[in-house]
């Protein structure tokens, strides 16, 4: 099974406990809402809050660089969602299909079990009653039913077995899917984390720029 890599880090805000996957570029803290980008330092890892990346406002490449990033983020972003969603499809499908296999499994197990058991009694009173009481035609007789309530009894039995094992084998198998589809599934939402938070600043990058060259009255040529 594909582990997940995280780092433990605390926000340099409020001091909480976030763990990122090793490939994750930006990170949110869920208790003080900063947003920051995960940045490679000399002390391992550090998180660089969006609001110190947007402060230098006369770099002109960066904000070249992420007018260009914004559709594509835009679009990388749309595919991430729906990864996410045919994912949690996928999720609801197989435990509505683990939930129908154990109750079937149920119904099968008690029809399976009451029938091996009834016929299992009557072939044994109709084994008795051929080996100690009847004679003549009703012994024939008896001894018809008490091979076809052996076969019965038999073959339930087997019916019963065999549905134990089956639904260990699919049991298992599911179990296997649901957890791999679970890791998929976090894995796909951190993804889509952090393209949105990309997206995001970006956006708030391209919307500064112009916001700058705007009132200081400077226009950039021909870019968007
Ligand atoms: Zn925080």
């Amino acid at each position: 099974m594909a582990s997940v890599e995280l780092k433990a880090l605390n926000c340099p805000k409020c001091s909480a406990k976030l763990s990122l996957r090793t490939s994750q570029r930006y990170c949110r803290c869920d208790f003080c809402g900063t947003n920051y980008a995960v940045q490679p330092s000399s002390r391992g890892t550090s998180l660089v809050a969006f609001e110190t990346l947007l402060k230098d406002v006369s770099d002109r490449t960066k904000y070249i660089e992420a007018s260009m990033r914004l559709p594509r983020v835009a679009a990388d972003v749309a595919e991430a969602q729906a990864k996410v969603e045919d994912l949690q499809r996928k999720l609801t499908d197989t435990n509505a299909a683990q939930l129908e296999l154990v109750n079937s499994h149920v119904t099968e197990v008690h029809n399976s079990s009451v029938l091996r058991w009834i016929c299992g009694f009557l072939a044994g009173f109709m084994w008795l009653l051929v080996i100690f009481r009847l004679e003549g035609i009703c012994w024939y007789l008896a001894l018809g039913a008490a091979v076809f309530l052996t076969i019965g009894a038999v073959h339930s039995a087997e019916r019963y077995y065999r549905g134990q094992w089956n639904f260990e084998i699919r049991q298992s198998a599911n179990c296997t899917l649901l957890e791999q589809t679970g890791l998929d599934l976090e894995s796909a939402q951190s993804h889509l984390q952090d393209l949105e938070l990309e997206q995001e600043l970006c956006g708030r990058r391209v919307r500064q720029h112009r916001y700058t060259e705007e009132t200081s009255g400077a226009r950039p040529d021909g870019l968007p």
